[in-house]
């Protein structure tokens, strides 16, 4: 089998909520993402999707997906998608860094892998853990009583773990963590996700005003050396995030004991076949994943489900459905949440057929 055509789409996902808001006043409330097919001599086509959170989250951004896939798609075309690593190996050798831009690639090899041989992604990827993925809800920042009126809205939906977006003013921030915790039940599970919003001294305080309540403290700072001395200093269970983009990162931050959780995203990593390695390391070393990715539509979340559902259990923390917070479907068959949970397809690939009439017009074509 061989990459005969790389191909891309533009699609807008407006958010159910009307916008979304994290640390240092960032906000989106159209997401600009992209839609990767590639398309084999064997008439299988595979799909992946981009979707930076915005061009001021991560070093990356939507149209940046599209003109690296313009650089990087020539380079792989007589390449067979099913030989991932050869594939990875290509890429890097072509398109120095821009993990981002490999990601919706990468991904739809391991769509058309699983297409080939019949079986769903997560089999590919290590076989399927139990019966169903967690999810959090992240929690756009707004004032303490809007979040734990939102907090409030999405329990009874089913969700039993949340991730407020905090990174702001920190004493607004200490209201919001308090507001929200005394109205989970201990069995719920807390995130205070800065996104590197604070300084270090304004992550000590935080801390020390929030010592008693259950509350993990996810990226408090811009650099790995701020959340570590943060990390030292609190007995919080902690997470990093933003700093954590290369294996190597993982190594040190392991050998740092600087987390006790890590966020993977498989666009900050550059695919499922980078995500996976992460993946599989962290299950090596004891340590629990969120998975998921920057954001998205229908792919990103059955891509976030074949990964998660992949990963024993007891190294889950959270995943999250991104398809629910978008106004826009663009796929038949991504998952659907019930109760708090999802479940990855059980058809072969993805297990997702993309809208086409949803798509849109062709902005990338390589072959
Ligand atoms: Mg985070």
């Amino acid at each position: 089998m061989k990459i005969t055509r790389i191909f891309a789409h533009r699609v807008e996902l407006p958010l159910v909520e009307g916008d979304y808001k994290w640390s240092g006043g960032k906000s989106v409330s159209v997401f600009d993402s992209t839609i990767v097919g590639v398309e084999t001599d064997s008439g299988l086509v595979g799909y992946g999707e981009v979707c930076p959170l915005g061009p001021f989250y991560l070093p990356a951004y939507a149209e940046g997906v599209r003109a690296g896939l313009r650089e990087l798609g020539p380079h792989l075309i007589g390449y067979d998608p099913r030989e991932l690593l050869k594939l990875n190996h290509r890429m890097d050798a072509a398109l120095k860094g821009h993990a981002y831009v490999k990601s919706g690639i990468d991904i739809a090899c391991w769509d058309l892998l699983g297409k080939a041989t019949g079986l769903p992604v997560c089999v590919l990827m290590g076989g399927r853990f139990g019966e169903k993925v967690r999810l959090y809800r992240a929690i756009s920042q707004e004032s303490p009583e809007q979040m734990a009126a939102k907090v409030a809205n999405y329990r009874e939906q089913g969700y039993t773990r949340f991730q407020l977006k905090v990174g702001g003013d920190p004493d607004l921030d200490i209201e919001r963590i308090h507001a929200v915790r005394g109205m989970l039940l201990p069995s719920d599970r807390l995130v205070a996700d800065a996104n590197t919003g604070w300084t270090q001294h304004e992550a000590m305080r935080v801390v020390r005003a929030v010592r008693s309540v259950d509350v993990y403290i996810e990226q408090p700072c811009l650099t790995y050396e701020e959340c570590l001395a943060v990390r030292r200093n609190t007995d919080h269970p902690f997470v990093l995030d933003e700093n954590i983009d290369s294996l190597d990162m993982l190594l040190r931050a392991k050998s740092d004991l600087a987390m006790d959780v890590v966020n993977l995203k498989i666009s900050k990593l550059g695919g499922l076949t980078r995500t996976k390695q992460a993946r599989d390391l962290c299950v090596s070393m004891g340590i629990a994943m969120t998975l998921e990715d920057s954001w998205g539509g229908d792919i990103t979340t059955a891509a976030i489900s074949h990964l998660a559902h992949s990963t024993p259990e007891e190294y889950r923390f959270t995943s999250t459905d991104f398809n629910s917070y978008v106004t826009v479907s663009t796929a038949e068959g991504a998952p659907q949440r019930v109760n708090g949970f999802m479940q990855a397809s059980d058809l072969p690939g993805l297990g997702i057929t993309p809208k086409m009439n949803v798509l849109g017009k062709v902005l990338v074509d390589v072959s």
